[in-house]
């Protein structure tokens, strides 16, 4: 699933592409429940004519200013993606002024564009975003030490941190040699320093290789250009049950915390 260094990747290269001001010549939406509530038609209707101003993020939303004044809020869930080439799981066709098209290739259907008059509608519900400058040290630390929850499910609540999954939570907590069940309170305040700066690391990594890609499958994270991201060589923890821990060399193990797959090394990350 795209989280922060997938969602930054795609949103950077839309900006490199120059997609921002050019005008939105037509739309075809070839999955309705893409845009729900809205209907294909009146969402095509309400953008055809708009100039896109900025493309930004945060956490895993894409968002989209329109000269309209309305806001395309674009979110990736499974296995969305913008691509610059047509493929046969294209849930949406996008013409822009200079003849450049964009598709949205979405393999696992769950992709949700939104439209919106203020996109704090939908921010304003997230927690700051991961690699912000309001993600500080000073907020993680009274998150963890004001709640009893077990460290994963924390991290990954977009309401209190927006952009971290699955993998870039393994990859934090197998970097601080952290269990993913401890008790948020129960870290000491090295392990939180630790752990704030884990997360800033992982995803910045993340982010310079153009995000993970864990195989070559269909559903798998694809770049605009199409291409797999580049972090996979770099992943410790994440997907990689039963190899050798970097540190420790014991194989390292995958169990289910808070109805996630994780992996994590059972000698360096004791509960
Ligand atoms: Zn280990």
């Amino acid at each position: 699933m795209p989280e922060l260094p997938e969602v930054e990747t795609i949103a950077r290269q839309l900006r490199e592409r120059g997609v921002e001001g050019r005008e939105i010549l037509a739309v075809r939406i070839d999955w309705p429940r893409m845009v729900e509530p809205l209907t294909p038609a009146a969402f095509a209707q309400a953008i055809c004519g708009t100039k896109i101003k900025t493309i930004g993020r945060t956490g895993k939303w894409i968002h989209i200013e329109l000269s309209s004044g309305q806001h395309w809020m674009v979110h990736l869930r499974m296995a969305g993606s913008f691509s610059k080439r047509r493929s046969k799981f294209d849930r949406g066709e996008i013409l822009l002024t200079g003849g450049m098209k964009l598709y949205f290739r979405d393999t696992r259907k769950f992709g949700r564009w939104k439209l919106v008059d203020d996109p704090q509608e939908i921010l304003g519900k997230l927690g700051p975003d991961a690699l912000s400058t309001s993600f500080t040290a000073a907020y993680l630390e009274s998150l963890l030490t004001t709640r009893k929850r077990a460290i994963k499910p924390l991290l990954l609540d977009q309401a209190l941190i927006a952009g971290i999954g699955n993998i870039y939570a393994d990859e934090a907590l197998w970097k601080t040699a952290i269990h993913p069940q401890r008790c948020s309170s129960s870290l000491a305040p090295d392990e939180r320093k630790a752990l704030y700066r884990a997360i800033r690391h992982v995803l910045r990594i993340g982010v310079q290789n153009r995000g993970t890609s864990l195989g070559k499958g269909q559903t798998n994270y694809r770049d605009m250009n199409g291409e797999s991201g580049q972090h996979r060589q770099r992943v410790k923890a994440y997907g990689r049950r039963g190899l050798p821990c970097e540190r420790c060399k014991t194989p390292l193990i995958k169990i289910v915390v808070a109805q996630r797959g994780t992996t994590l090394c059972p000698t360096c990350q004791v509960r």
